[in-house]
């Protein structure tokens, strides 16, 4: 396979992501590469770079590079899901370290660090994003190893400084992690503003279709740290099949036209909705009125994205309800895929949920926003 030279916008790359021409056929999709092992020639060397499709394989590499690329990093590693790439940051945590992540952050990430902090005497602060002084508070020099922010909190969509973030953990001593999955590189290169490593659970903005479960990690070095992550991937064996690499990479060509036009949807639905009498407050940080807008705007450089939520008048009853009301909106938990999602939040995430009862997640995909907009009404009306 040969490859042309790379074109210099990232949405030419997107589109043409993998755009490699097979010398021998001239096809232009990758091949899909399902062999779980490779085998050696006559001197017992192996033929191509390839030796078991755990520690690496063809179609992890076209994805990997891709990735890479886009994020402006110097490797990327593919997981199962975005879980198996979060756990495997988490698993070179020594015991005895600091951990420091936000109070309010993605339920599944902030469950394992409850976890290893139980069972493997890490010491866990988690901090109030939306107290300016509170990350530094939480940071202790030398102890400290880890800070784990997500630019963008979900549910409540809060915005955490990523740049200043950096310089805090920096100083520090510690390694700054970006839960990106909401502000995909289109509209946040993290590692442009000081992270040292982005994660994205892939199975949301960058396979976009609701179709397939995967995680991506990309790190701004090649060092020690990065080569321990790979490593507990070929152990602990939390791999991407390659048919669900081959896919995600499909979804990614059109990442750049879904995301605009989610952001274009959900910046409408934001700005009527903010004056409904049925919400009390619509969170969305594309709103002027919202208390990270400036820093969001600074930080998501092509629009807000697809996630808003919305605090209803009324309890977790009346926000359950408008929830099962919809008829084009889907009811369903996940984000960043092409079709439209509403969730009651604190029901999907358990007893640790610090999430406000009567608040409705939604993801915008990319349908009419008129349709989406009029099931939305209709759905506030039921109650
Ligand atoms: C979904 C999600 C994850 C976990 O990813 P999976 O692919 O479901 O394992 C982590 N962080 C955020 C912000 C997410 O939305």
């Amino acid at each position: 396979m040969s490859e042309p030279d790379r074109p210099r916008d990232l949405d030419t790359r997107l589109a043409q992501a993998c755009h490699f021409i097979e010398t021998e056929t001239g096809g232009i999709s990758p091949p899909i590469h399902p062999s779980s092992t490779y085998a050696r020639d006559a001197q017992y060397r192996h033929i191509g770079d390839f030796s078991y499709s755990r520690s690496g394989n063809p179609s992890w590499r076209v994805l990997e590079d891709v990735c890479a690329d886009i994020d402006g990093g110097a490797a990327a590693l593919c997981f199962a899901s975005g879980m198996a790439a979060v756990t495997s940051v988490l698993e070179t945590v020594a015991s005895g370290e600091r951990v420091v992540a936000p109070r309010v952050m993605y339920h599944g990430s902030q469950d394992w660090l409850r976890r290893i902090a139980d069972r493997r005497a890490i010491d866990l602060a988690l901090f109030d994003a939306t107290d300016p002084g509170a990350l530094a508070a939480a940071i202790r020099p030398g102890k400290t190893s880890l800070v784990w922010i997500e630019p963008l909190l979900n549910p409540t969509w809060d915005v955490i400084d990523i740049a200043a973030a950096a310089e805090l953990a920096h100083a520090a001593g510690a390694l700054l992690v970006v839960d990106a999955t909401v502000c995909p590189p289109v509209t946040t290169r993290a590692l442009e503003h000081g992270a040292d490593i982005v994660f994205h659970s892939a199975t949301k903005y960058l396979n976009g279709h609701s179709d397939l479960l995967a995680g991506i990690l990309v790190s701004a070095r090649r060092d020690e740290r990065w080569a321990e992550i790979e490593q507990v991937r070929l152990l602990t064996g939390g791999v991407l099949g390659p048919f669900e690499a081959w896919l995600l990479l499909r979804g990614m060509r059109t990442l750049a036209l879904r995301f605009d036009r989610a952001s274009a949807n959900a910046l409408a639905i934001a700005r009527r909705l903010e004056h409904h009498p049925l919400i009390e407050r619509v969170l969305y940080p594309g709103l002027e009125s919202h208390p990270g807008h400036e820093i969001a705007a600074r930080q998501m450089t092509r629009g807000f994205g697809g996630m808003l939520s919305l605090l209803v008048r009324g309890g977790g009853e009346t926000a359950r309800s408008i929830a099962s009301s919809t008829r084009v909106l889907v009811p369903a938990t996940s984000l960043g895929g092409v079709e439209s999602l509403i969730e009651h939040r604190a029901a999907v995430e358990g007893p640790h949920s610090a999430v406000p009862q009567n608040l409705l997640r939604l993801s915008i995909g990319i349908e009419n926003a008129d349709d989406l907009l009029a099931d939305l009404e209709q759905a506030l009306e039921q109650v």
